[in-house]
């Protein structure tokens, strides 16, 4: 008899794994994975990451002639995720209060292991799997971009992770960050202050004049930081201002970084200061067709399991936002965690149960085509 999805996810969210402390709960899939007769490798992320462990990928021989399909799901929880005390309330299951619950994204990994388990011990024909449990995906999705994608044999798969079940996310935005320094003079401020020139006024002028807030339907933007000043008695010599730019467009993306990088160097230039700017990729946008084969296969798949697929716009990013950007296509699938990364934190026993059937079926609708 194969373990159930809520054996496996009662007995993962008792083990710890906050970011960068995944070491137990890779362990322990390793060795489930290979009880199962999957081939397992770690992979060298902990080396950028500076964690316990990398990443873990799975793969699940089958039909040599089906597409290989990934099954993805991070490992990592948030704070307070230590000696999680998983209870069962009527139809749901919560933590003891103290701590979260882990449903995200233990509740997905646990749906990947009972489905792997099934198939192996029904001895059911299905395409190849390839399993891609990530490390570090709370702190900056930075299991996902330390991963060898080169080294993964599937190009498309789906990822599972998300707040409500049947909630699927296609699209989500790029998201970049900047960073700007302008550097005037430092003056006494009494004795002689001509001599200064204040970068908090070109800093102020600088805020006022970019944009902020919601710029368009698929575009936002905020001004997030600032720092600067070291004594009233001093003209401000250094000040520092940091913000993010979001987007679902690449060109409006594209155009808003150019803007803002454009009023710093101007502000800069008219009050006369030096300036620092930098504006850094986090991640790329995901963005994959409403008539995709994947969103499809896993609407299907939900009706066959009772529930009615909606698509979502997410505003946020995934590691299916890296794997995009390095040409893999995923689809960010709920799992019906609720309340995530709370102490209040819970998960219905029904959608761990049709979370598993849905996943199921996407393997059985996956392998017949
Ligand atoms: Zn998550």
């Amino acid at each position: 008899m194969s373990k159930k999805v809520l054996d496996y996810f009662l007995e993962l969210v008792q083990i710890d794994s906050e970011s960068l402390c995944e070491g137990a709960v890779i362990a322990y899939l390793q060795g489930e994975l290979e009880r199962l007769g999957l081939e397992t490798y770690i992979d060298n992320a902990a080396e950028s990451t500076g964690g316990e462990s990398g990443n873990l990928i799975g793969w699940l021989a089958g039909d040599p002639d089906k597409e290989p399909l990934f099954l993805c799901a991070h490992v990592d929880t948030v704070i307070p995720g230590k000696g999680v005390v998983p209870v069962i309330d009527g139809n749901l299951i919560r933590s003891a209060g103290n701590t979260i619950l882990g449903a995200d994204d233990k509740s997905g990994i646990a749906m990947i292991l009972a489905v792997i388990a099934e198939y192996v011990e029904s001895g059911a024909a299905h395409a190849p799997l390839e399993i891609v449990f990530t490390v570090c995906e709370e702190i900056g999705l930075l299991g996902a971009k330390a991963l060898d994608m080169e080294k993964l044999k599937s190009k498309r798969g789906f990822a599972l992770d998300g707040n409500k079940l049947g909630e699927v996310v296609r699209v989500s935005p790029s998201l970049a960050g900047w960073k700007a320094k302008l550097i005037g003079k430092g003056a006494h401020a009494g004795i002689e202050p001509e001599k200064g020139i204040n970068s908090i006024r070109a800093a102020a002028a600088a805020v006022l004049a970019l944009p902020d807030g919601r710029i368009d339907d698929l575009t936002t933007m905020n001004t997030g930081k600032i720092n600067g000043g070291r004594a009233t008695n001093i003209v401000c010599e250094e000040t520092e201002i940091a913000g993010e730019i979001r987007s679902h467009n690449e060109m409006k993306f594209e155009a808003l970084s150019q803007r803002v990088r454009h009023i710093f160097e101007q502000t800069a230039k008219e009050y006369d200061c030096g300036l620092e700017f930098e504006l850094k990729l986090n991640f790329q946008s995901l963005q994959i067709d409403e008539d995709d084969e994947l969103v499809k296969i896993s609407e299907a798949a939900f009706r066959q399991a009772g529930v009615e697929q909606e698509l979502a716009m997410s505003g946020g990013g995934s590691d299916a936002n890296v794997f995009f950007g390095s040409g893999l296509q995923a689809i960010v699938v709920g799992t019906g965690m609720q309340k995530i990364h709370s102490t209040k934190e819970y998960i219905l026993l029904d959608d761990l149960q049709r979370g598993g059937e849905w996943l199921k079926n996407v393997v059985e609708l996956w392998s017949g085509k």
